[in-house]
């Protein structure tokens, strides 16, 4: 049994056994067979002295045994890392950032508390998966959807909190961002609700975000301050239908009116779909400009109003000279057989797995690696952050690549959340050392190349967290040390997620 860092076996031991007592016998895991379930199949570092690994899991399955596997944690200072359902593939599955951390699997605390039709919200524990959270609404007939990302099989509350996305309408698709009110466990055990769930009695926790006061649940958002108990988010009305819209322009100057005109019809709520932007750039390892670009743009709502706002999408796309407008079918909802089996499942609510096979064996790649790792910098959302990437991209292509000899897939860029996007570059990983090593150091070198020109990542794999995490380093990395004040303040023995997001605890920060 491996010991976590800094612990010695005595002290491992009692924690072992009260933790114990506190969830039954069956619920604590330290064989090296289901310590090695929480491996990240994924990690680019997979078999190496490096790999992130656990030294043993436990598993509460209430919000008391949490607060009581914390403090015993806290009394023996071993490090804990909480999952919710533990599959964050492509940034660092269910391993922890600080090798030998323990893992808090909260996958048993999987009850839907609430489900709201007149508002429009969940109340969930954080085992709680998208299909779990669909399966309920669909049982109850509620006319209600949940937001996916493109796995089902995730968390909501831990896609949320590692700042997820999925792929409905705005503002659902922002997970964090929809939320409402949380519930979370301190390092010293102590149980706190955020905004309205403050008060005693609360008739609000999942209305009002804000309460009264600073408000804090920012700190939980890819932080390491408390473990999150319950989440409440806000859930989008079942609309009556949605369209798409999709313009296409041939000269690489029309892609500037092209990404104004849908940011104006988004920021203008007209189009609330989740929009894609997609080229030719990218797609040969010479990364050959684009010739052609186009753009999706969805709309979800009642019938007429989507016809009508349709109509005001067809008027300012077409002021762009030369842009091809194509509308597609009206799809009534819910979807009927033929519509289900036509649309990708996720823009409609519906989890789904299908994106699994994105990476998998086909004719272009008979034996993939197997996984992948994601980088994916924030760009402006504008025609001329999109060329300039794409220049980036060709110029430091053939250095980073080794010449053409490492594949990367992409760049894609996602502009499914507003007012920037995400040009995503995804890198193969499998099992062989050597191509994983250098996978590794193409990532590093597209992290400081991006930063260099002032992009950065929105969220990184585990391994890679302190690497991106120093590109936010304005005014001598003044962002880092104030919450690194907040995690002393509250977590003085840096018992909880050391080093996630690049936050490290006193006794570790210069280790
Ligand atoms: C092919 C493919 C497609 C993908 N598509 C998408 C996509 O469309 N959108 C997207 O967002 N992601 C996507 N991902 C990434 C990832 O798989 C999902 O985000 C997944 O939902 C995250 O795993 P999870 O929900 O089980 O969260 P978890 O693994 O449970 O949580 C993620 C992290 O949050 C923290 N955390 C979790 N729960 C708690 C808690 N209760 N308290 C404190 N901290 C906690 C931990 O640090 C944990 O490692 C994709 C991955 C792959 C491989």
């Amino acid at each position: 049994m491996a010991l976590p860092p800094n612990v010695n076996a005595t002290d491992f031991n009692s924690a072992l056994n009260a933790w114990r007592q506190t969830v039954g016998a069956e619920w604590v895991f330290t064989s090296d067979e289901d310590v090695a379930m929480y491996r990240d199949a994924y990690s680019p570092w997979w078999d190496e002295p490096e790999e992130r690994v656990a030294s043993a899991a436990v598993a509460p399955s209430t919000v008391e045994q949490v607060q009581a596997v914390v403090r015993t944690a806290n009394q023996y200072r071993i490090p804990l890392y909480a999952i919710s359902t533990g599959r964050n593939l492509a940034y660092g599955g269910s391993a922890p950032v600080y090798s030998g951390s323990v893992v808090l699997d909260l996958k048993r605390m999987n009850r839907v508390l609430e489900v709201d039709e007149r508002n429009a919200y969940a109340l969930v524990e954080p085992g709680v998966s998208y299909f779990d959270l669909y399966n309920h609404i669909t049982e109850k007939k509620l006319a209600l959807w949940i937001d996916p990302p493109d796995p089902g099989w995730g968390s909501v509350i831990g896609n949320a909190l590692d700042g997820g996305g999925g792929w409905t309408a705005s503002p659902f698709r922002d997970h964090f961002g929809a939320h409402c009110g949380m519930e979370v466990v301190l390092a010293n055990g102590e149980l706190v609700r955020t905004g309205m769930g403050a008060l005693p009695n609360a008739k609000t926790w999942q209305h009002n975000r804000w309460g009264f006061g600073p408000w804090v649940d920012g700190l939980f958002r890819q932080g390491n301050m408390g473990v999150v108990t319950k989440m409440g988010f806000h859930l989008m009305p079942r609309p009556e239908a949605m369209q798409m819209m999709t313009v296409r322009v041939s000269q690489e100057q029309d892609l500037i009116p092209l990404v104004d005109t849908l940011n104006l019809l988004e920021n203008q709520h007209v189009v609330n779909g989740s929009t894609q932007l997609s080229g030719s750039f990218g797609a040969s390892p010479a990364g050959a400009p684009a010739t052609a670009w186009s753009a999706q743009a969805p709309v979800y709502g009642p019938e007429r109003v989507v016809r009508a706002q349709m109509e005001h999408c067809r008027e300012l796309f077409s002021r762009i000279p030369g842009a091809r407008i194509e509308l597609g079918d009206l799809t009534r909802v819910p979807l009927d057989e033929a519509a289900l089996a036509r649309v990708r499942k996720v823009n409609f609510g519906i989890p789904d797995l299908s994106t699994f096979g994105l990476l998998g064996r086909s004719a272009a790649d008979p034996s993939p690696q197997g996984g992948h790792i994601d980088f994916s910098p924030i760009i402006p959302r504008t025609g001329e952050a999109v060329l300039e990437y794409a220049r980036f991209y060709r110029e430091n292509l053939a250095a980073v690549s080794e010449g053409g000899a490492l594949r990367f897939l992409g760049p894609v860029f996602m502009t499914n959340w507003d007012r920037t996007m995400v040009a995503m570059i995804m890198f193969p990983i499998g099992r062989d050392k050597t191509h994983n090593a250098r996978m590794r150091a193409a990532f590093v070198k597209w992290v400081e190349l991006a930063a260099a020109r002032g992009w950065a990542e929105y969220r990184a794999p585990a391994g890679f967290q302190d690497v991106c995490a120093k590109s936010y380093s304005w005014n001598d990395h003044a962002l880092t040390r104030f919450r690194e004040t907040i995690k002393d303040a509250v977590d003085p023995n840096g018992i909880l997620s050391p080093g996630r997001y690049g936050v490290w605890p006193k006794h570790l920060r210069n280790a």
